[in-house]
């Protein structure tokens, strides 16, 4: 607790006056971007691995980076997505998935759930990727099989944000894309669902990217 009160005294006292104009302007109104949900995992930054600012992104953050099919009982998930695409009117929602990924390890490995009732329950909504990847690749080594289940992860929790009506009207009406991403925690690279191939692509940046800052070409914009 001690270094994150030491945290706080540095943001209070040398971070925030620094850029006390843009706090200011965020005070009393947000306009988001982009939706991001991603794990908890507190490995995953996404506001340090995308370098966005206060108020670029609304974030969902869980177990699994999952989003329940709409028809549930109410839950914290839908209410964002619902809040974040019909009231913050987000051009952009992505689903970032991440390499060592104990929520995907326990799906490929119930018995550690043992005890975890509420755990094991919620990643009752990744039960289709498993399902797909044991299908698959019976016989993949464990981190093979742990690479592909993340990835069809995020594709099936893409899909079960079409579910979702302010989604699905949302995207009838073009202005939401959806994009499936895979974090590499051991090189901060970033894998992109690309549609036309059906798979995912390495985001990369040109030197000319880097020396204007122009938008990088994204492999698989829409998912
Ligand atoms: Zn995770």
């Amino acid at each position: 607790m001690q270094q994150i009160l030491k945290g706080l005294k540095q943001f209070q006292r040398e971070v925030f006056p620094h850029h006390r104009k843009l706090y200011e302007a965020l005070s009393t109104a947000q306009e988001p971007r982009a939706l991001l949900i991603t794990c908890g995992d507190s490995r995953v930054v996404p506001t340090l691995f995308t370098q966005t600012k206060p108020g670029d992104l609304f974030i969902c953050r869980h177990v699994g980076n999952i989003v329940p099919p709409y028809g549930g009982p109410y839950g914290g998930v839908s209410a964002t997505v619902e809040y974040a695409v019909d009231a913050l009117h987000v051009k952009h929602i992505i689903v970032v998935g991440h390499t060592d990924c104990g929520a995907m390890r326990a799906v490929l490995h119930p018995e550690k759930m043992a005890g975890l009732p509420n755990v094991a329950g919620w990643l009752g909504y990744v039960s289709a990727a498993r399902d797909i990847v044991e299908a698959l690749y019976p016989d993949a080594p464990e981190e093979e099989k742990l690479h592909q289940l993340t990835e069809r992860n995020v594709l099936l929790q893409l899909k079960h944000l079409e579910t979702h009506p302010p989604v699905a009207v949302a995207l009838a009406r073009g202005r939401l894309s959806l994009h499936g991403w895979m974090y590499h925690l051991d090189t901060g690279d970033v894998d992109s669902y690309d549609p036309d191939t059906r798979q995912f692509v390495r985001i990369t940046f040109s030197d000319e990217d880097a020396a204007t800052g122009t938008t990088p070409a994204e492999a698989g914009a829409n998912a």
